[in-house]
């Protein structure tokens, strides 16, 4: 696909006072914004570049709309960059922005790392994760899923990648039109990639793990693991394929504790316990962390909190509130007085405030004194566009706990 073969394929007017949002840097434009005349709508294809307009034809921009989401446009350059510019060049030039980005910010040596983080780097829907020489594509709306030839033609020319696999999977695509659609997009990628991590080697599961593979999104934290956990005896539930774990023992943890609920997951955060010279002071729990976190009699001075997403949909907030109070009340009784407690929420629906009075708020309904000792940091690859509240789907709280 040529870059210039990418047109606009029409005009979307915004309801009166409707701009506001766009002209602050928020990428979404909901459908309740959007005058639209049927035939517009007939005319133009779910996932078509439309220049998007205010009410009285003032240019805000160009989008990918979808007359089947709620969120109807998704923009990906304000009026003044796209000014004449065809949409494919400016996708194109997004793309080698982002990948210039981490280049000229993150260690050289740091080779496991989002390279395009969604909205985050004016890319709707666009997720690409690195492991070493392997590159993960993850597309998740109907405008990117247009674009996927030439996305993969300029990830072959930006990158020195062996590899490129599509785990296009995530729910959001059914709501935007599409199937799941997951194969080789370039050269041959390998069951498990070993992949590294400053100090810490990780095999990694590409083709069939959660996400792409692996939750570089918590980098950060696991730094902080990493630097915290001499001496220390650490629980870490949700614990995925060990990232905390294999963090916490680098860091001379005297026993690690990790906890999942898939078999899948636990076998493999054994062997990364292995792979990096853990395994006598680790032990492997493959149980429901519910069950685990209320049953247990140990008591540990560091615990890990790090559960899927448990709101996926808005209609979902008060059960998940509910899960966040009850695995973060028992797990609040089994840190020994001046431990921690790392807690995190992945939830889209669930706001950083709003988790945070949550958290607070169960600290001090179990009796045990809170301080708060940092907050979730993502690093310079999990960009956020300005405004974009819901692009800061991490939230963590460090907590000493006495
Ligand atoms: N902390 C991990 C990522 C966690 S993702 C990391 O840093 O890599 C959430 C994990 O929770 C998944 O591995 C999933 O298998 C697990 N999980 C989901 N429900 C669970 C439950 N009820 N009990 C235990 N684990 C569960």
């Amino acid at each position: 696909m040529l870059a210039a073969d990418i047109k606009v394929e029409g005009v979307v007017r915004l309801r009166k006072g409707r701009e506001f949002a766009a002209l602050q840097g928020h990428p979404w434009i909901f459908s309740g914004a959007v005058l639209i005349d049927p035939t517009t709508r007939l005319s133009i294809l779910d996932g078509s570049i439309v220049e998007v307009q205010s009410d009285d034809g003032r240019p805000l921009g160009l989008a990918f709309y979808n007359s089947r989401t709620s969120i109807a446009l998704r923009l990906f350059s304000t009026s003044a960059s796209a000014k004449g510019r065809p949409p494919g060049e400016i996708i194109s030039e997004l793309l080698t922005s982002a990948l210039i980005l981490r280049d000229r910010w993150l260690p050289s040596s740091l080779t496991c790392r989002r390279l395009v983080n969604a909205e985050g780097d004016r890319l709707p829907g666009l997720v690409v994760d690195q492991y070493g020489k392997h590159l993960v594509v993850q597309i998740g709306t109907a405008g990117m899923d247009l674009l996927k030839p030439l996305i993969k033609d300029l990830l072959i020319q930006n990158t020195s990648a062996d590899s490129i696999y599509e785990r296009s999977d995530s729910g959001s695509r059914e709501e935007e039109g599409l199937n799941p659609s997951i194969e080789s997009l370039h050269g041959e990628t390998p069951l498990e990639v070993l992949a590294e991590e400053g100090s810490m080697r990780l095999l990694i599961n590409i083709k069939e793990g959660q996400k792409t593979g692996f939750f570089i999104d918590q980098r950060e934290m696991r730094r902080f693991v990493l630097e915290s956990s001499s001496g220390k005896r650490v629980l870490n539930c949700f614990s995925y394929t060990g990232g905390f774990s294999v963090a916490a023992l680098l860091g001379g943890a005297t026993r690690v504790v990790s906890v999942d609920s898939s078999e899948n997951a636990i076998s493999l955060c054994t062997r990364n316990v292995e792979l990096n010279e853990g395994t006598t002071r680790h032990e492997a729990k493959c149980a429901n962390a519910f069950d685990y976190l209320g049953g247990t009699h140990e008591r540990f001075d560091l615990v890990i909190l790090d559960p899927p997403a448990f709101a996926k949909q808005r209609g979902h907030l008060k059960n998940a509130m509910k899960a966040y109070r009850q695995i973060n009340m028992a797990g609040l009784k089994l840190v020994t007085p001046g431990g921690m407690l790392i807690t995190s929420s992945c939830s889209n629906y669930v706001s950083q405030s709003d988790f945070e009075q949550e958290i607070l708020k169960v600290a001090a309904d179990s009796g045990r004194q809170v301080s708060i000792a940092g907050r979730h940091r993502h690093a310079v690859d999990h960009p956020v566009a300005a405004a974009h509240e819901q692009g800061n789907y991490l939230k963590s709280l460090i907590l000493l706990v006495q």
